[in-house]
């Protein structure tokens, strides 16, 4: 079972603090998406695991009672960190970046 929360995060993409709607599947962080650009943050747990302590990781993904200012900032700061592999975005957002690729790369030529 699915559950929703709302939290002001920063968005990678976006490049500033953005409405961020933060999916729990039971009491566990699913995923994480950019309410303003749509991009997807899909968190490996166990990649995660390497990099910080349980009890980091378990305060991060466990469903808080509320979303706390704390946590948002705790959240931000664990998205800024997380190695670009975890990171997925959504095929809309993943073309418009190939799309800028291509129109620097024709401005070279
Ligand atoms: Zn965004």
């Amino acid at each position: 079972m699915y559950t929703y929360m709302k939290g002001m995060l920063y968005c990678l993409y976006c490049k500033k603090e953005t409405e961020h709607t933060i999916v729990y599947e039971g009491d566990m962080i699913k995923k994480i998406k950019c309410d303003e650009c749509g991009t997807e943050l899909e968190i490996d747990k166990e990649k995660a695991k390497k990099n910080y302590t349980e009890d980091f990781i378990n305060r991060i993904f466990t469903k808080p009672q509320r979303m706390t200012e704390e946590l948002q900032k705790d959240l931000t700061a664990f998205l800024l960190s997380l190695p670009i592999r975890i990171v997925t975005k959504p095929y809309r957002v993943l073309e418009e970046v190939k799309e800028q690729i291509d129109k620097i790369r024709r401005k070279d030529i």
